[in-house]
């Protein structure tokens, strides 16, 4: 089993190459912020990343988080063997500070470095980031809503780490259906509320690294409307802070059992009760009643955005895996390979085939969530109201699909990756299936992939009645044009994105128009859509990457290896993966005659 080593050089390319970090680092608001010093953080969470979360990864997976329950059959739950201590250090190293706010004790760094930290984590180790994950989004709905009081009893602790974050939002009835949402949140007279009912599926939802966890808990206020349009957002601590800052009496709000599960085991997933032995637990609402869905809606592109991170980071960490093996593993004699020892595996072409497979996957992965960072960090900080608009539209455009095609995308990979093993990748001891294993929930939670079809198809392609759709195609045109104009080096990369480029105009002008008279033809066209989509967004970037990797090449940069290497990966990418979408055009045209031909019955 080969330990996690972050992708230094790979990371940097996207991050000063792509993403023109000078740019990012010039944004009001970061001005600490600079070439060395996004390198030096690299560095050091590498080796975080490396030596202390990558070695636990497998002991996690074979323990597991573990239910105990009490004898008043109010259980707890203990973490696997070093988790604990792994938090501690964390928290000590100042990480979950990184791109927090700075004035209540966050360093303020841009998203960009932020998402290529948190890369790290995942890789290293899926199940223990998930607690960074929740607790940033628990620090962000604060900032987005929360008044200047709960802001100040609560995110110091959660920026410093010293106590952690949930997202309390599913319930038996309501998973991706939000509108079902039942659980009660009664005012109080001294203007707190009551909470009760269930939550089910909370990401660690109890736990014993951190001395209090702050619950963000969705629920109804008695007169609420029904639906989405009555769902208040509200913390419940796990124990009530006294007026001192120090910790109060236990909530009652205790979790019930934890589920066992295909992957990520060692990130505790909590059936939680709130107010079962009382009149509820102690909550505090946060920002405006019946306004819950709003702040959630503006939470969710750095929620999406993580979770296709997690995606990345899995296949980073397959690719690496498998990489290793390939290398080692002796079998045959690769064709022209002298008598005598065996080839590694890594000599055969199917197998050169499948890894380089794995790697432009991986990049492309990579330059789509880092995109999609910078992003945000402009619709946040750009100079001015046109610029941050423009960015936050491509970021809301982006998002559903870089979350779906990291998740579907690391379902290949890590699959591939288990495959560069042979037999040996489904004998659990060689780490390679547990990759495969923790992917598959990338692609459910934080909204289903079918659900952010739905959201490409029937909120974002609408958007500015198409016009941000149109913006997004012009900038991919460029790139084409850009590549176009290049040397042969850069021509069939031009030729594939082109090609790419008539086949998603070809497949949009079908679910505008067809979706205009029938809905139902958009929604049975939403998935393969998503995927042309996605696929030749990933394909665009890989060529802006392929334009940026000719001329550092050209002008003879320190690191030309790492430039050419990219050049490589970018026409594999546009010859052997970029032509898939050819063969989505049909699907998506198809709609749904097929899908409604059988009755429930005859299925
Ligand atoms: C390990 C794990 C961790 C989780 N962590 C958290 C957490 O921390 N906090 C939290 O609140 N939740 C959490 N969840 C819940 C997760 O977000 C939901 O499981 C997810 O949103 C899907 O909801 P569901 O399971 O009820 O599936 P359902 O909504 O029942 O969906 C079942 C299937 O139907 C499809 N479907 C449903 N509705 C539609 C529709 N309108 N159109 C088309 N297709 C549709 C879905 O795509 C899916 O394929 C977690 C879940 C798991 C398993």
């Amino acid at each position: 089993m080969s330990n996690y080593q972050a992708p230094l050089r790979d990371m940097r390319f996207v991050i000063h190459e792509l993403v023109e970090s000078h740019k990012i680092c010039a944004l009001p608001g970061y001005a600490d912020c600079d070439a060395d010093l996004i390198d030096a953080v690299l560095e050091e969470a590498s080796r975080f990343a490396g030596d202390i979360l990558s070695p636990l990864n497998p002991v996690g997976d074979r323990d597991g988080a573990r239910w105990l329950a009490g004898a008043d059959g109010k259980g707890e739950v203990r973490t696997a063997a070093g988790f604990a201590d792994a938090y501690k250090q964390f928290a000590e190293g100042g990480w979950m500070a990184l791109p927090c706010p700075p004035d209540h004790g966050g360093q303020g760094l841009p998203r960009l470095l932020a998402v290529a930290v948190s890369e790290m984590w995942k890789s290293a180790n899926l199940s223990f980031s998930h607690v960074i994950t929740l607790t940033h989004g628990a620090i962000e709905a604060l900032m987005i809503a929360g008044s200047t009081e709960l802001k100040d009893t609560w995110l110091p602790k959660l920026v410093s780490g010293e106590w952690t974050g949930t997202m309390n939002i599913t319930e038996p009835q309501a998973g991706s259906d939000l509108a079902a949402i039942a659980c009660r949140a009664v005012p109080q007279p001294d203007g707190s509320f009551r909470i009760s009912g269930q939550k089910i599926f909370i990401t660690y939802g109890d736990h014993d690294m951190a001395a209090n966890i702050v619950h963000l808990v969705l629920a109804r206020t008695p007169d609420a409307p029904t639906g989405t349009k009555g769902i208040s957002l509200f913390i419940v601590p796990k124990f009530l802070v006294n007026d001192d800052g120090t910790l109060g009496e236990r909530n009652d709000v205790h979790v019930v059992s934890v589920e066992h599960k295909m992957g990520i085991r060692a990130s505790p997933t909590c059936v939680l009760a709130y107010g079962d032995n009382s009149d509820g637990a102690i909550g505090y609402l946060i920002g405006e009643e019946n306004a819950g869905m709003r702040y959630m809606f503006t939470m969710m592109n750095n929620a999406r955005l993580g979770v296709g991170l997690e995606g990345l980071g899995l296949g980073e960490r397959s690719y690496q895996q498998a990489l290793a093996y390939a290398k080692e593993r002796k079998q045959g004699y690769a064709p022209g390979a002298a008598r005598g020892e065996k080839s590694a595996i890594i000599e055969h072409p199917d197998v050169r085939r499948q890894l380089l497979t794995m790697k432009a996957y991986t990049e492309s992965m990579r330059a789509l969530c880092y995109k999609v960072a910078e992003q945000i960090d402009v619709g946040r900080h750009g100079p001015d109201e046109a610029t941050r608009t423009a960015a936050q539209e491509m970021a809301d455009l982006l998002i559903p699909l870089t979350k779906s095609y990291c998740t579907d995308v690391a379902e290949t990979v890590t699959s591939i990756g288990i495959q560069v093993h042979g037999g040996m990748g489904f004998i659990e001891e060689t780490g390679a299936a547990q990759h495969y294993r923790d992917a598959k929930i990338t692609q459910i939670y934080e909204g289903t992939n079918g659900i952010q079809a739905m959201d490409l198809v029937g909120r974002k392609l609408p958007m500015r009645a198409g016009g941000v759709y149109q913006d997004q195609l012009a900038r991919m045109r460029a790139t084409a044009a850009d590549l176009a104009a290049g040397d042969e080096r850069l021509a069939p990369i031009a030729r594939e994105l082109g090609a790419a480029l008539d086949a998603l105009e070809d497949a949009t002008g079908w679910v505008l128009t067809e979706g205009l008279a029938d809905p139902v033809q958009a929604l049975s066209a939403a998935t393969p859509y998503q995927r042309l989509f996605a696929t030749t967004a990933a394909g665009w970037l890989m060529g802006q990457q392929a334009l940026a990797a000719v001329a550092s090449i050209d002008a003879g940069a320190a690191d030309a290896d790492v430039a050419a290497t990219k050049l490589v990966t970018a026409r594999f990418f546009a010859e052997h993966l970029l032509p898939q979408v050819h063969g989505l055009v049909a699907p998506v045209k198809a709609g749904k005659t097929d899908l409604f031909a059988l009755t429930a019955d005859q299925l």
